[in-house]
């Protein structure tokens, strides 16, 4: 097998398509060389070696050194020069590249090829000295931390001292000679850090870092981040090396990054920062503040030095060329790294661009209506979970604000939280259930886990495409970045800006879209639903099949689901409302009668106040279906537990309190989830289903009498393992109808059906549906009663199951499609044999699921059923799964 690929001087061994071998930054390396881009010469070791280097015990074959010789011999016949040549030295970067971007985990290493020979060389031939000793003590810097891992604060100091010793402030300021001590002290660092002198020989140089770039793929960080966002171990990465081109050879040299679309509104504007004499890795350091890519972007921002169009006019307009070339190329917005040698532009990486959910939603719809991608293409780009950063509220413009300073506006959506100093507490606090605000000078990698944690992330520097701003982002999480009037102490836990002080559980509120930093909580409003947004959800409710319904049982809810477009109601569930003030006591003594003539007396008083309940929610839903699961939990919920509580509910259910004792220790039960529960107990006392199926049908016929739509009630009987239980439960809902009808002098339509939750209701389905003329599937309680395992006490082990890839992910997020899902694909086919027009649907948290969805599609349910802030997720995910 073949290990090395090369790119660049007319040569492309791979190309775009070739992502899973080369990485992403060498398969798109490969593909601007094709396309004739100007990219430096280089060549990619395969992710395959990775996974082979591992399991031979992180050795590299023979045969890799001659197939790495002649990608060194490649670099140098392009670019004419030798590595190693102390006369005119190739420098190489080496740099990691996994196969979807793993922001700063994988580390990278500049100016490889230099020792006390080769930069004398490297000075002659540049004619620049100071460029020369610069790009020396870079490099030792670099490979001092990343392939020795010394500690690279000793290094810092040096150059601080450095600098300070001579009153400069920017490390442009020092000279050659200045420069030339610094590499001194350098050296002296890794001899006595490291033990040894630092390596000479350029090529024991290469094979360290190409080393060091495979052995980062087992780095705790790069572990984290692999576990944060689903990627499996066993991809591996890839390691580039990549002739050097120099940004920090003068005015005329510079490097930057780039968008070609604005990642955080998605405005159709080049949006990026660039730094003059400088190389790559200071842009997002924060080293220096970076300029702005356009004149535009510079003047909305106020005085700040020039633009790269004002700087460079020439360049500027051929990178313009060169993002408009990548749009079309690969038809969506990339994310560039560029670098700009003596006047010549080079490009150095591009990708498809990370963007905010408001970004991705209008990059799609623009696109779509440029004609640069289709509609269906346009639907298929924006992640439905990611709708959930716009569904929620932003702030109040109206309300208060206390605001406290500004930073750049790196991330949307606004949140407030206690402030907190560190990622450690960050994520304990956030784990006993605080929000929390992640303040940081600035992030790194080692932050990610507390920035997760967080409800949002402030930096105090750093710009829009820094470490937080891009982490952040991809979380969707907001962030604020660059609030540089802020002075964060970490260690004492206090930030102080302008007189004022923030300390360690202060409550802040950043918002993300205006980079704005306020003292305490700040109102928030809902979201708006028009706009790009609206067209999105058209064009995706154009191709669905499956229809979106909605959990929820107030009239509130049922408004929020019907305006996020729901199509009904999927599950209205009965119990909460037997809570409410005055009613618990008329449950209460329901429960404690003694006979069914007691009980009757206690549900005559519930009657109105449940019809009530049906009557407000079938006003909003009107004209569409609501499926009403009648009474659900074990019954001993609604009576009191604690002992002052007893005292109270006796005198008030008019009982004493010895017997609503002796009644409450007969109502308890080892197992409740397993116990007298469900249609159980429409079985032993069917007068409570009477009550609530009558109310039902008087409110439904009240809404139709009233407004002329009536709602269509599905009647969901709970818990079915039989269909003999069915058949008793249908008996008593179809007399409380035509009792009603009679009554009324008019009728509605309904049905009556059950929730598929137990295995046995799924198995036998077949015989159910002669009585079901609808089934929805309980996937919460048929995940728990199939797996064995009980929701409530699942959280001690499952981390441990899904870590040890016993399930791929929590089962009760998404849905077990291997176990869970053949029972209810079997219950589906089953179900539509006997009755080929049976309605399906799910209605467990696993509507809410587009992993879940998209399975619900491929055994051809009717309708998902999601909470109704899921609603446009659903319907996202619906459209995504029938494209
Ligand atoms: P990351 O994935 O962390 O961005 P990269 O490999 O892209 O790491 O490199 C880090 C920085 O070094 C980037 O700014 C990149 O543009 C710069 N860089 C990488 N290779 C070269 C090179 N051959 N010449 C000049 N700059 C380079
Ligand atoms: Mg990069
Ligand atoms: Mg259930």
């Amino acid at each position: 097998t073949r290990y090395v690929y090369r790119f660049g001087g007319g040569v492309s061994d791979g190309g775009k398509g070739d992502k899973n071998l080369l990485g992403g930054k060498g398969a798109n390396l490969a593909e601007m060389a094709s396309i004739d881009l100007p990219v430096p010469p280089g060549f990619t070791i395969s992710t395959a070696m990775c996974t082979r280097y591992y399991e031979e015990g992180e050795k590299f074959p023979d045969s890799l050194r001659a197939e790495v010789a002649n990608g060194i011999a490649h670099i140098e016949q392009v670019t004419g020069k030798t590595f190693g040549n102390a006369a005119d030295p190739l420098l190489v970067s080496v740099r990691s590249g996994a196969r979807v971007s793993m922001p700063g985990m994988m580390d990278t290493v500049l100016n490889l090829g230099l020792n006390d020979a080769t930069v004398e060389g490297l000075a002659a031939a540049s004619g620049d000295a100071r460029f020369a000793w610069d790009s020396y003590r870079r490099f030792i810097q670099m490979y001092a931390d990343v392939v020795l891992e010394l500690d690279h604060g000793a290094f810092e100091e040096a150059l601080e001292v450095a600098k300070e010793d001579r009153g400069f402030t920017l490390d442009t300021e020092l000279s050659a000679d200045d420069l030339r001590a610094l590499v001194a002290e350098y050296k002296k660092l890794v001899a006595a850090e490291w033990g040894k002198p630092f390596p000479q020989d350029v090529h024991d140089q290469l094979w360290g870092a190409v080393g060091a770039v495979f052995g980062s793929w087992q780095s705790e960080r790069a572990k984290v981040y692999r576990r944060l966002n689903d990627i499996p171990g066993d991809w591996g990465t890839a390691v580039n090396v990549q002739a050097m081109v120099f940004g920090n050879m003068g005015d005329t040299s510079a490097t930057g990054v780039a968008f070609t679309r604005d990642p955080s509104k998605g405005d159709r504007a080049y949006y990026g920062e660039f730094l003059i004499n400088a190389q790559g890795e200071d842009v997002v350091a924060g080293i220096r503040t970076p300029q702005y890519l356009t004149r535009a972007a510079r003047e909305e921002a106020g005085a700040r030095p020039a633009s790269m169009e004002e700087a460079m006019p020439e360049v500027y307009a051929e990178l313009a060329a060169v993002f408009d070339r990548l749009e079309t190329h690969y038809r969506d917005m990339q994310d560039i790294e560029f670098t700009v040698e003596r006047g010549k532009l080079w490009m150095l990486q591009t990708r498809s661009g990370k963007r905010t959910a408001k970004a991705a939603l209008k990059i799609a719809v623009d696109m779509a209506n440029e004609g640069l991608i289709t509609r269906d293409e346009a639907i298929a780009r924006v992640e439905p979970q990611a709708l959930d950063q716009l569904l929620h509220p932003t702030l109040d413009p109206n309300a208060h604000r206390d605001v406290l300073t500004k930073g750049l506006p790196a991330s949307p959506g606004a949140a407030s939280g206690a402030a907190v100093f560190d990622a450690d507490t960050a994520e304990r606090w956030a784990a006993d259930g605080k929000a929390v605000i992640l303040l940081r000078t600035e992030t790194s990698p080692e932050d990610i886990h507390g920035m997760h944690a967080a409800k949002g992330i402030l930096t105090a520097r750093g710009g829009m495409t820094s470490h937080a701003a891009v982490v952040a982002r991809g979380m969707g999480r907001p962030c604020v970045s660059g609030a540089g009037t802020l002075a964060i102490d970490a260690r004492a836990k206090i930030a102080r800006v302008s007189g004022r002080e923030v300390r360690e559980g202060d409550t802040l509120t950043i918002d993300g879209s205006t980079g704005e930093v306020m003292m305490g909580e700040v109102a928030t409003i809902q979201p708006e639903l028009a706009g790009d947004f609206g067209t999105l959800m058209e064009w995706a409710d154009g191709v669905r099949r499956l229809k979106v319904r909605a959990n929820a049982e107030t009239p509130l809810d049922c408004r929020t689901a019907r305006d996020f477009g729901a199509e009904g109601v999927g599950l209205c569930r009965t119990e909460h409302m037997f809570f409410d003030g005055a009613r618990i006591t008329a449950v209460r003594q329901m429960i404690l009668a003694e006979d069914e003539a007691g009980r009757r007396v206690a549900l005559e008083k519930l009657l109105p106040e449940q019809r009530a309940d049906f009557t407000a929610i079938f006003e909003v839903m009107a004209g569409l279906p609501v499926t009403v699961r009648l009474l659900d939990p074990p019954l001993h919920e609604f009576l009191p537990h604690e002992e002052n509580e007893f005292a109270e509910v006796a005198s008030a259910a008019g009982v004493g309190v010895e017997q609503l004792k002796r009644r409450a220790a007969e109502l308890h039960e080892f197992n409740p989830m397993l116990g007298h529960r469900g249609c159980r107990l429409g079985v032993t006392y069917p007068e409570i289903y009477e009550m609530q199926a009558r109310a039902i049908f008087e409110a439904a016929i009240d809404v139709a009498e009233r407004s002329g739509e009536a709602p269509i009630p599905e009647v969901m009987i709970p818990l079915v393992a039989t269909k003999r239980e069915l058949d008793l439960m249908k008996t008593v809902v179809d007399a409380a109808a035509q009792a009603v009808f009679g009554e009324r002098g008019r009728t509605v339509d309904y049905l009556v059906g059950t929730m598929i939750e137990l295995p046995r209701a799924a198995l036998k389905a077949g015989e159910i549906a002669e009585t079901g003329e609808f089934f929805s599937f309980g996937t919460n309680d048929l995940t728990q009663t199939t797996l064995g395992v009980s929701r409530d006490d699942a959280a001690r082990f499952l981390g441990a199951y899904v870590e040890k890839g016993i399930y791929a992910k929590d089962p009760f997020v998404s849905l077990d499609v291997e176990g869970v899902g053949e029972l209810v694909s079997l219950a589906a086919e089953r179900g539509r044999a006997t009755r080929p027009a049976i309605k399906l649907g799910i209605c467990g948290e696993h509507g809410g699921d587009p992993a879940s969805i998209a399975f619900c599609e491929s055994v051809g349910l009717d309708y998902v059923s999601a909470s109704p802030y899921r609603v446009p997720i659903a319907r996202l995910a619906a459209a995504q799964a029938a494209l």
